[in-house]
């Protein structure tokens, strides 16, 4: 990107994101496998770079969320393992097969499409069982009075015919929240798959040599759950309320920059709606950032962003290609300074929690027009 061009960008660090990886590896036990998930364009950072980097690393598996996502890896040369963790037609089993990706199985209609088109085909799919323990999602319901046809439906699918079964999981829904009462959901979510897994073993002679429930949440707040393999995403990328105790730091900056400073008498109305009045002689800074970028306009007047300064609040409504920030009081802050919007110096969670979300909508929500530069 020409330095003039230089509108409205996002920095991704490759460097910070192997450092997480790194300091994740050295947090779980030694010989526990690592799932890096990288959805939804690894949360924004770039699937394939991120995929590379984590494969160069000696990462065990990646994650996606459905089949144009795991296509996209193979395409860009990615051969390590690759999970499926949403639904694929069964019709798509020989893809599935040719690229040696590996598809979750959520139920036993679903075992027994995939089977007879694997066997119709001479081959074998890898599949993950996905147990649902309380997510209530995806996955075989294995809980109370289902319990027995539950964990019979996950023997039968692993017998089918086409279907090689080499992993089991399931996902938490509160190990990232605080309180007793969600740490005591958590674990009786851990406990239920634990005996899902041991009755299997046990009682049927079914095991699998990846058993995996620990998302972000659970690798910082359950260790102990780490059980053959992880599963962070959020982690990876140096995010979530943790991240700051692992020492991780941010994968991603977004960035933007002042295009006009105007000066305004006091009582004058900034922006869409009249939303804002200036109470003193004001120096208003119009950045170009809105919300066709990815900054959420359900922000709008609650946030601050960074300069080398110090923070310049944001004011009024947030356009769909612009936006105002006060810059009285960073009176250095001239036409083509560089405003971070989250990054090392601006909180992505602060930014969030003004929107009303979370930080994984805020870097999935970084639109087709913001270039990615890497460093
Ligand atoms: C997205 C996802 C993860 C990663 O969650 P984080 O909170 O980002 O660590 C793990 N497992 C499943 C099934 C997911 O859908």
């Amino acid at each position: 990107m020409n330095d003039l061009q230089k509108r409205t960008w996002v920095e991704i660090s490759l460097g910070n994101i192997k450092h997480n990886y790194e300091a994740i590896r050295s947090d779980i036990p030694s010989g526990c496998r690592f799932l890096g998930v990288v959805k939804a364009d690894a949360y924004g950072h770039g699937a394939l770079r991120v995929a590379s980097l984590l494969q160069d690393c000696g990462a065990d598996y990646l994650a996606v969320s459905c089949l144009d996502e795991a296509l996209e890896l193979r395409d860009g040369g990615i051969t390590m393992p690759v999970l499926i963790l949403g639904h694929t037609p069964w019709q798509y089993t020989e893809t599935l097969i040719e690229n040696n990706i590996t598809q979750t199985v959520t139920c036993l209609a679903k075992a027994e499409e995939y089977s007879a088109a694997a066997e119709q085909l001479g081959r074998e799919l890898t599949i993950h069982i996905k147990v649902d323990t309380g997510m209530s999602r995806l996955g075989f319901l294995c809980d109370g009075s289902l319990s027995e046809e539950g964990i019979g439906h996950i023997v039968r699918a692993c017998r089918l015919p086409g279907l090689r079964a080499e992993g089991i999981y399931t996902h938490f829904a509160v190990s990232d929240e605080s309180g007793e009462e969600n740490r005591a959901y958590t674990r009786r979510q851990f406990s239920l798959f634990l005996h899902v897994v041991e009755e299997l073993r046990d009682r049927y002679g079914v095991s699998f040599s990846l058993r995996h429930c620990a998302n972000s949440g659970a690798v910082v707040n359950y260790p102990e759950m780490a059980l053959d393999m992880v599963r962070p995403g959020l982690l990876l990328y140096g995010y979530g309320d943790s991240s700051h105790r692992l020492g991780l730091k941010p994968g991603m900056r977004f960035v933007t920059t002042v295009t006009t400073i105007k000066h305004y008498e006091p009582g004058t109305f900034i922006s869409y709606g009249r939303k804002y009045e200036t109470k003193r002689r004001t120096r208003v800074g119009v950045l170009a950032v809105g919300y066709a970028d990815g900054l959420p306009r359900a922000a709008s007047g609650k946030c601050s962003f960074a300069t080398r300064w110090g923070p310049v609040p944001q004011i009024g409504t947030i356009c769909m290609d612009m936006c105002m920030a006060d810059l009285t009081d960073v009176y250095e802050a001239e036409v083509g300074t560089e405003v971070e919007l989250f990054g090392e110096h601006a909180d992505i969670n602060t930014l969030s929690a003004a929107a009303g979300t979370i930080p994984y909508e805020l870097l999935c929500s970084v639109t087709k027009r913001v270039p990615r530069v890497y460093k």
